[in-house]
């Protein structure tokens, strides 16, 4: 008999409307399961055990009155860079350390009015900016799977802690990879959802034209459970998409015969671990018997050229939005001079860590007066023949599939103070991302005794053929909710 914390958000739904359980009692297994494994994880900036079981007293009424939904009593982890009203909300900075939002995110309303409980708020990269997790002003956080290891970043708090049973679905934010390389490297879904399907209201921003939420599951069920729920127009985002939410879980067990895929021979090159690679290549035999066409002549010339995009323009975006922190306004001051210049120069050496400092540093160059055009603006340029290279490709496949990450769960400290050998890890997530695109990746086997990601994307707004594949996958394959032992 499985504990309650190790069900999937669907199974617990079953048990919760046959009342086999109560909401209550499902929260309780899973703070306890979060109590005993957070010593060595580290995966929350903040726990919040009242507010969750509140929460979960609320959802028993909802079953009992027969107003719940499928996420109601739904034991959740939040990235902390999505504001929760009321509840401390750090981005996993010192200069926010101390910030209780007076206001909701769009997400986060969406979470509650769906009735989900909120377990705590997960750690993560400062200001999302990292791969590892490491760049946090809380700590690292360790992966389940090994605790030597880095679970991946920036939203390494949520894939580590549903990977571990801490919560049964956590939301996570995709920049250039967030939400897919901490999926990959602990071995549960993670979906970053084409740009402008989710509302970033209230999302504390880094780079605004590539930022997206998204979720974490333990199955791709799940994932598309909660992209369902938090996904849609809304009008105070004004790049949120108006066009109506496709029924993302009518894709599920449907057949995946015929559907033509890419596998571009960019993402097999330099750099990728001989495991990685023998997993995906499995992975898309598996594809190849249930029925897909699998075409390997794919070449995707300008994926190389997305490293030097992204690093362009996401630290071009964050230095424009992370002008707001400047002791005045919000979160920490430093009031050691009463001059304001000071003040905000003070604030912002204290309170910044290394890596948001040298984000800032290379945004403000790229977009300084004589720099714009050569690097800004070059970057944009290029960004558009990284679209227009993956429209002619979805001319041809329905989606392409490729390795998540280069490779598996790498040890703490290994490349932290090689801010280019990080960066690497995002090789394979930071096109689409550049481009807007939709992408997910989940589990296709182990190596060495960790898990390894495959990532299949689609074309914008396509989530639902994304899920289909990657359900039918899913099924063949031992169905999911692969949980780290820790
Ligand atoms: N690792 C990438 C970076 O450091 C992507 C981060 C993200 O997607 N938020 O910017």
């Amino acid at each position: 008999m499985k504990e309650l914390w190790q069900l999937t958000a669907h199974e617990a739904n079953k048990g919760l409307r046959s009342r086999d359980f109560s909401s209550v009692e499902l929260t309780n297994s899973v703070l306890e399961r979060l109590n005993s494994v957070e010593p060595e994880m580290n995966a929350f900036i903040t726990i919040t055990e009242e507010t969750a079981l509140v929460q979960a007293k609320e959802a028993d009424k909802r079953f009992a009155a027969g107003t719940a939904t499928a996420l109601t009593g739904i034991p959740m982890g939040i990235k902390d860079l999505i504001v929760t009203k009321g509840t401390r909300t750090t981005a996993g900075s010192q200069i926010l350390s101390e910030f209780v939002p007076p206001y909701n995110s769009h997400v986060n309303e969406k979470l509650e009015q769906a009735g989900t409980v909120m377990v705590g708020k997960t750690n993560l990269d400062e200001f999302a900016m990292g791969s590892s997790t490491e760049h946090s002003a809380f700590g690292a956080t360790s992966n389940p799977w090994d605790t030597a290891r880095i679970p991946g970043g920036s939203s390494g708090g949520s894939a580590a802690a549903v990977s571990a049973g801490a919560c049964l679905g956590a939301l996570g934010s995709d920049t250039g990879g967030s939400i897919r390389q901490p999926a990959a490297l602990c071995g549960v879904v993670g979906l970053d959802p084409t740009y402008g399907r989710v509302s970033r209201f209230g999302v504390i921003a880094f780079g605004s034209s590539l930022d997206q939420v998204g979720p974490i599951g333990r199955d791709v069920e799940d994932v598309a459970t909660i992209l369902d729920c938090i996904g849609g127009h809304d009008p105070r985002d004004s790049t949120s998409n108006p066009e109506p939410m496709p029924d993302l879980r009518h894709y599920l067990g449907r057949e995946v015969k015929g559907l033509r895929i890419g596998v571009p021979t960019e993402y097999f090159v330099e750099g990728i671990e001989p495991d990685v690679k023998e997993r995906v290549e499995e992975a898309l035999l598996e594809f190849e018997r249930l029925g897909c066409e699998i075409d390997r002549t794919l070449s995707l010339p300008m994926t190389k050229h997305a490293l030097a995009v992204y690093y362009l323009i996401a630290p071009s975006e964050a230095s424009s939005n992370l002008a707001r922190y400047d002791g005045i306004k919000y979160g920490l001051r430093d009031e050691t001079s009463n001059e304001i210049w000071k003040t905000v120069e003070r604030t912002r050496a204290k309170g910044f860590g290394e890596e948001v400092k040298r984000r800032i540093m290379l945004g403000t160059y790229a977009l300084s007066a004589g720099y714009y055009d050569k690097y800004y603006l070059k970057a944009q340029q290029v960004r558009t023949l990284i679209i227009q290279e993956f429209n002619e490709a979805f001319k041809q496949y329905d989606l392409l599939v490729t390795p998540t990450t280069p490779s598996v769960a790498f040890p703490k400290k290994q490349k932290i103070n090689d801010p280019y050998a990080m960066y690497l890890n995002d090789i394979y997530t930071l096109p689409s991302a550049v481009a807007g695109l939709p992408a997910l990746s989940m589990p296709c086997g182990i190596a060495a005794g960790l898990p390894v990601g495959l990532q299949i994307i689609g074309n914008f707004g396509e989530e639902g053929k994304i899920l289909q594949a990657a359900h039918a996958y899913e099924q063949t394959t031992g169905g999911g909710n692969l949980l780290a032992s820790l």
